[in-house]
C-alpha cells in the first residue's frame, strides 16, 4: 500500500516544469508591478531576464498555478538581489569614526543625521558630535543644531565664514581631543547631481576619512534612483544607502534600482519625520511592497511546507526499507542548500559546527551539494532510480550535460553507493517493526 501511495505523491510533487511561455506570461504582469512601483527601466529589464533564467523549467508546486510559481520566484530573486540580511551602521573602527552623509538637497539628510545621532545614543551608548557642512543654504546648520537640542546629541559650535572641508577638520579635530566615539558629517546637497557638488563632496571624504559614507535618498525618486547611486557611488564611493519618506504612498522601487546598480546595502529606512522614525530595513517587507503580491507568495510558501512534509515523510517511509536511490540524494542535497548550505546547518546543530574543519577538509563544501545536484539532475528519472545502469556512455553525457568530468560522476556514484549500504544495513535491522514505515 504505501508504495502505491508514494506513487500518488511522485505525481503530485513533480508536476512539470515552468514552461518559457508559462513565464513570459506571468513576467508581462510583473514587469507591471515593476515600472508601477517606479523601479527605473534598465533594472526590470535585466532583474526580468534574471528572473526567465532561474523560473524557465523550475518545477510548478502542486495546488499552486504556473503565474503563482513564477510569483514565488520572483520574489525570492527579490530578496536575495535587495539583500538577505539587514546591514546596520558598521561601528567598527577606531574612535572617532566619521560617517558622511550625502545626497541631494531636501533628500532628508539633515533629519537622518540627527535621527541616526539619537539611535547611536540609545541603542550603542556612543557619543556622538554632528557637524554641519551646509555653508550654502541659509540657517543649515543652525537647523541641524536645533535637532541636536532636540534629541540631546552634540553639535559642532558654528564658526560663520569656513569652507565645508574647514568645518570637517575641524569636527575630526574637535572629537578627538573631546574624545568622541563617532562624528556625523551632514553635507550639503543641490537640487540636482552637478560637477562642484561631486567635488566637494571627494574633497570631503579625502581630509575626514569617513568609516561610512551614506547617500540619503528620497524612495520617491523613482526612475532618477540610477544615476544618483551610479554617480555619488563612482565619484565619492558609497558604503550604503538610506532610503527615507519610506512612510509615504511611493511603492520603494528606488530600493531595488539603487542596489541593483550599485551594490550597495540599504541600511536603513526614513519612515517620518520625527526624530525615531528610523527603521531597520527589511527585503521582506520591502519585496512585498514593490511587488504588491505577498498573499500569493505566502501561498507558495505553505504549498511548498505542505510539499517538504510529505518529502520528508516518504524519504523516511523508503530509508526504512533500506532503499536510497539518487533521487533521494537528490532531495536531501536539495534539503541542505534550501536551509542555507552547509553553514546553515551548522548554525542550526552546535554540535556540528565543531566539525567545522572535518567538514572542510573531507572536502565537502556548499559548492560540492551544488555540483553534485547538477550531476543528478542531469540524469534521467529512470537513471536516478536506477544507479545500476550507468554505464561509461551515459556517465559521459551526465559529466557533459553538467559541466563536470567524468571522474565526478564517479564519485558521486561511490558516495551514493556508500550511502545507499549504510541506509540497507539501518533498514535490515527494522524490517517486520518499522517504526517510520507505520508511522506513515
Ligand atoms: P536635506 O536637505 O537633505 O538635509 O533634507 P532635510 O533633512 O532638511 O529634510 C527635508 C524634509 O523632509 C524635512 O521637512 C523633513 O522633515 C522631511 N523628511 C526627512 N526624512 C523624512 C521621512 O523619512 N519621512 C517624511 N515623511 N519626511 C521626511
Ligand atoms: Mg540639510
Amino acid at each position: 500500500l504505501s508504495d502505491k501511495l508514494s506513487g500518488i505523491f511522485d505525481k503530485l510533487t513533480r508536476r512539470g516544469a515552468l514552461s518559457e511561455a508559462d513565464v513570459n506570461e506571468a513576467l508581462r504582469e510583473i514587469r507591471r508591478a515593476l515600472l508601477e512601483a517606479d523601479v527605473a527601466l534598465d533594472v526590470v529589464r535585466s532583474f526580468t531576464d534574471k528572473v526567465r533564467d532561474r523560473a524557465i523549467g523550475a518545477g510548478v508546486i502542486k495546488s499552486v498555478t504556473p503565474g503563482q510559481m513564477v510569483v514565488k520566484i520572483v520574489n525570492d530573486v527579490l530578496i536575495e538581489t535587495l539583500g538577505q540580511d539587514a546591514e546596520p551602521i558598521d561601528l567598527v573602527a577606531a574612535p572617532p569614526l566619521a560617517i558622511m552623509m550625502v545626497g541631494l538637497q531636501g533628500a532628508g539628510k539633515t533629519t537622518t543625521t540627527a535621527k541616526i545621532a539619537k539611535r547611536l545614543k540609545e541603542r550603542h551608548g556612543k557619543r556622538t558630535l554632528m557637524a554641519s557642512l551646509d555653508v550654502k543654504r541659509p540657517a543649515a546648520q543652525e537647523q541641524l543644531a536645533v535637532l541636536g537640542r532636540q534629541v540631546e546629541v552634540d553639535t559642532l559650535p558654528i564658526v560663520p565664514g569656513q569652507t565645508p572641508v574647514q568645518i570637517a577638520k575641524r569636527a575630526m579635530e574637535a572629537a578627538r581631543l573631546q574624545g568622541y566615539d563617532v562624528v556625523l558629517l551632514d553635507t550639503a546637497g543641490r537640487t540636482h547631481i552637478d560637477e562642484p557638488l561631486m567635488a566637494e563632496m571627494a574633497e570631503i571624504k579625502t581630509f575626514s576619512k569617513p568609516h561610512e559614507i551614506l547617500l540619503v535618498a528620497d524612495a520617491l525618486t523613482g526612475q532618477d534612483a540610477v544615476n544618483l547611486a551610479q554617480n555619488f557611488d563612482e565619484r565619492v564611493g558609497l558604503t550604503g544607502i538610506v532610503l527615507t519618506r519610506m512612510d509615504g504612498d511611493g511603492r520603494g522601487g528606488a530600493a531595488l534600482s539603487m542596489r541593483y546598480v550599485t551594490g550597495k546595502p540599504i541600511k536603513l529606512i526614513g519612515v517620518g519625520e520625527k526624530m525615531d522614525a528610523l527603521d531597520e530595513f527589511s527585503p521582506t517587507r520591502i519585496a512585498n511592497r514593490i511587488l504588491g503580491m505577498g498573499d500569493i507568495v505566502a501561498l507558495v510558501e505553505k504549498a511548498a511546507q505542505a510539499i517538504d512534509a510529505e518529502q520528508a515523510r516518504k524519504a523516511a517511509e523508503r530509508m526504512a526499507k533500506g532503499k536510497f536511490d539518487l533521487q533521494d540524494l537528490c532531495d536531501q542535497l536539495a534539503q541542505v542548500e534550501k536551509i542555507g548550505g552547509l553553514g546553515g546547518i551548522m548554525g542550526l546543530l552546535p554540535g556540528v559546527a565543531k566539525m567545522k574543519d572535518q567538514i572542510a577538509a573531507s572536502g565537502f563544501d556548499d559548492k560540492m551539494v551544488r555540483r553534485q545536484r547538477a550531476i543528478i539532475l542531469s540524469m534521467t528519472p529512470k537513471e536516478r532510480r536506477n544507479p545500476d545502469l550507468m554505464k561509461a556512455s551515459r556517465k559521459k553525457r551526465i559529466a557533459a550535460g553538467s559541466g563536470v568530468k567524468v571522474e565526478e560522476v564517479n564519485k558521486l556514484l561511490k558516495q551514493h553507493r556508500q550511502m545507499a549500504d549504510l541506509m540497507k544495513s539501518f533498514g535490515a535491522g527494522k524490517r517486520g517493526g518499522g517504526m517510520m514505515g507505520k508511522a506513515a
